[in-house]
């Protein structure tokens, strides 16, 4: 069954705009799903009404296994706790959620190392590069073991280096951790690199446009 599937999902918001129109999407297990499409096509709104953030106008989000899986976000924007360092910044989900200091900082420190940034763990955010935050921002997004990863256009304001060497290292994430990924970005490059199956939104406003399978069989189930 699928992590998540959406069934003739339509979004109005209250001034009027139809961002999403009847929608049919199921993301499979394991998968690594690209969402593409220009800005203003709805991406957002179907991410955010994947995590609950905002409700459908019609149609219905559904959880086939047991209710909502643990889902982890990376925005755009890092916002990181400028006053903690790296380590506290990423162990800080683990806080809210009562894990023993001691646990929580071997688990930030396992995150750290798999996104290449042991060496900062303490260093504070403003000490950190555009593509450092982001890793740390990734890291503690992935630090709860979360099923469902939801990206949205994280890497749009890095140079292209930093953010190529992201992709790779959001690849070797997956292939380490295998968490569902759903990653809206409005770069084909990004979404044909990574995924094993790319949904376009477009054309239409909120409307599916196309959905492709890519030759990357364990991304896609
Ligand atoms: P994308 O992520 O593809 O850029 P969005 O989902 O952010 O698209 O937006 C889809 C449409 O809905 C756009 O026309 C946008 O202006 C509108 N929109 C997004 N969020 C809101 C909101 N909170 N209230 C009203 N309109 C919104
Ligand atoms: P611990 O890791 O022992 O649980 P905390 O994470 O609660 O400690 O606090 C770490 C540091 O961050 C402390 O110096 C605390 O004062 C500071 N701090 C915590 N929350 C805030 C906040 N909202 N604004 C400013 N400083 C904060």
């Amino acid at each position: 069954p699928p992590v998540v599937a959406l069934a003739g999902v339509t979004k109005r918001y209250n001034n009027g705009t139809l961002a999403v129109q009847g929608l049919d999407l199921r993301i499979a297990r394991g998968s690594f799903n690209s969402l593409l499409g220009p800005s203003g096509c709805g991406k957002s709104t179907v991410l955010r009404m994947i995590a609950g953030l905002e409700p459908p106008t019609s149609g219905t989000v559904a959880w086939p296994e047991a209710g909502r899986p643990s889902l982890g976000f990376v925005f755009q924007d890092p916002t990181l706790m400028p006053w903690r360092t790296a380590l506290d910044n990423v162990a800080l989900p683990l806080r809210l959620a009562h894990v023993p200091k001691p646990e929580r900082h071997r688990r930030a420190h396992a995150m750290l190392a798999l996104v290449g940034l042991s060496e900062a763990a303490g260093s504070y955010p403003r000490e950190l590069s555009g593509g450092m935050r982001m890793r740390v921002s990734i890291a503690r997004a992935l630090v709860t073991e979360p099923e469902l990863l939801l990206l949205d256009e994280p890497f749009a304001a890095l140079d292209e280096i930093t953010r190529f060497r992201l992709n790779n290292d959001l690849l070797r994430l997956w292939e380490a951790r295998r968490f569902t990924a759903i990653f809206v970005t409005h770069s084909i490059f990004e979404s044909v690199y990574l995924s094993g199956r790319v949904v376009v939104m477009a054309a239409r406003p909120g409307r599916l446009h196309a959905d492709i399978a890519l030759d990357a069989p364990a991304r896609r189930d």
